[in-house]
């Protein structure tokens, strides 16, 4: 048996994984900063790891969909289905299109002022992928 064998989970990683792409980081971004621009579907279907579905086979989820029904109103497990079937990272970028198309003045991107790119949080004032701070005494 080779050490392969013994130990796959020790196999190299051979994806990049820390490529930064804009349009990927500027939808997580605004997805992950601005939710409460997010319609009632759009938080089901996107604004968590899996769309969250009532009838979803684990009882944490199907609790959460109650909560964000009660809080944001009813959305029909079809409707979520049916905005995820073709490809919901599609779906993920039309939110994010629609919420920097409706609310162009109170969306803030925080770009890096020396590689452009979107940088972790609203307030951030260092880049984590070029390693530049900003800060102002
Ligand atoms: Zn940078």
């Amino acid at each position: 048996m080779s050490d392969a064998d013994r130990r796959p989970y020790l196999i190299a990683c051979t994806v990049p994984v820390a490529e930064y792409v804009d349009e990927f980081a500027l939808t997580q971004y605004v997805l992950k900063h601005f939710p409460q621009f997010l319609t009632p579907l759009e938080r089901r279907a996107c604004a968590y790891t899996t769309p969250i579905l009532s009838s979803d086979d684990s009882a944490k989820v199907r609790t959460l969909a109650t909560k964000l029904n009660d809080q944001y109103g009813f959305v029909p497990d079809s409707d979520i289905i049916a905005a995820c079937a073709t490809d919901r990272y599609a779906f993920m970028d039309h939110t994010r299109d629609r919420i920097l198309a409706d609310h162009p003045t109170d969306v803030f991107i925080n770009r890096c002022p020396e590689c452009s790119r979107i940088v972790r949080t609203l307030l951030a004032k260092q880049c984590s992928w070029c390693k530049h701070k900003w800060h102002t005494a």
